[in-house]
């Protein structure tokens, strides 16, 4: 049975149910690396460019983590996934970049998705990635229609309040009694990797606060508040974080905003910028952090105590 490799890393917490599902279906094995870790993250700052961002460096060091154990490296070249918008370019370049930056690679496969202009692209992809498994069309139609039910069903869950590890698990967020929420947006490759957010969802959990993020808002909301935004956001991740923000603020009353945020990261400056004006506006307390591999975990800690403190404080106040 052929395996493949999947990096736990970039856009694994968007779609790794569909593609698991997908190459299973196709009669693979999946192979999936370790949760990060300081090994996997110093393998991939050996490896990787000096000035790429966090996330970059990270998944370059779940590559090195499998590249020995797979036949197949899974590395897509992503440019657009949504309609008439781009993701970060640096997600084009990807497959360059690992087949370039490590050696002795598997199979790498690097097949191009861009639905800018429609399906076509996703439709060849899928053609082209399940033909090197079978010859059977019918089988590779099957294969990818059961992978977006999977998929589904998984956005479902994270709809309900699961962070990825929860949804991946086929449960809903754990039973608690929150005082209060608290809005968590970034790339999901930032806010939902333990080890690069240093836990976060966790800790303010265990100060009795319910987490918000972007992937708890549907598409259609989203959309919805991305239509009243004076110039169209191209940038798929852009939108959905400003459109969150707006959300969680308007519709399900968080008390502040925390942007996670990876140093070195264009979109996120600029983003960043966009979303404290508009959340300032609106006069709710707001806080960046900004991660790189240098980051300190007391240093993030002490942020969100200040925050949490500083959130309460304000709650006394309105009670006076
Ligand atoms: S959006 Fe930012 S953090 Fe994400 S890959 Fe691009 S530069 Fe890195």
């Amino acid at each position: 049975m052929p395996k493949v490799g999947i990096p736990r890393a970039l856009l694994y917490y968007n779609y790794f149910p569909l593609w698991k599902v997908f190459f299973e279906e196709l009669g693979a094995e999946v192979v999936l690396s370790g949760l990060t870790n300081k090994k996997i993250l110093d393998d991939g700052v050996n490896c990787c460019v000096d000035d790429a961002c966090l996330p970059m460096k990270v998944f370059h060091g779940h590559a090195v983590h499998l590249k020995d154990r797979v036949d197949y490296l899974f590395v897509p070249r992503l440019i657009s996934v949504e309609k008439n918008e781009y993701i970060c370019p640096k997600f084009c370049g990807l497959p360059d970049m690992v087949i370039n930056s490590i050696e002795g690679l598997p199979k790498v496969i690097d097949c191009t998705i861009n639905l800018r202009d429609g399906n076509k692209s996703l439709r060849k992809a899928v053609l082209e990635v399940g033909g090197l498994f079978t010859g059977s069309l019918s089988r590779i139609y099957n294969a990818y229609q059961k992978a977006s039910a999977e998929l589904a069903d998984y956005e479902r869950l994270m709809l309900n309040g699961a962070t990825p590890l929860e949804a991946l698990n086929g449960n809903g967020p754990p039973p608690a009694d929150y005082q209060y929420s608290i809005g968590l947006i970034g790339h999901p490759y930032n806010i939902y990797d333990n080890y690069v957010s240093m836990s976060i969802i966790e800790k303010l959990r265990g100060r009795g606060i319910n987490v918000l993020t972007q992937d708890m808002v549907c598409k259609e909301e989203l959309d919805r508040i991305a239509e009243g935004f004076t110039k169209p956001m191209f940038w798929s991740f852009g939108k959905k974080i400003m459109a969150a923000s707006s959300y969680l603020i308007d519709q399900r009353n968080v008390r502040g905003i925390i942007y996670l945020v990876a140093f070195g990261c264009g979109l996120d400056a600029l983003v960043g910028d966009l979303v404290e004006r508009r959340i300032r506006k609106k006069g709710v307390p707001f806080c960046m952090i900004t991660i790189d591999e240098h980051t300190g975990e007391a240093g993030v800690d002490t942020r969100l105590e200040a925050f949490i403190d500083m959130l309460e404080w304000r709650d006394t106040q309105k009670c006076l």
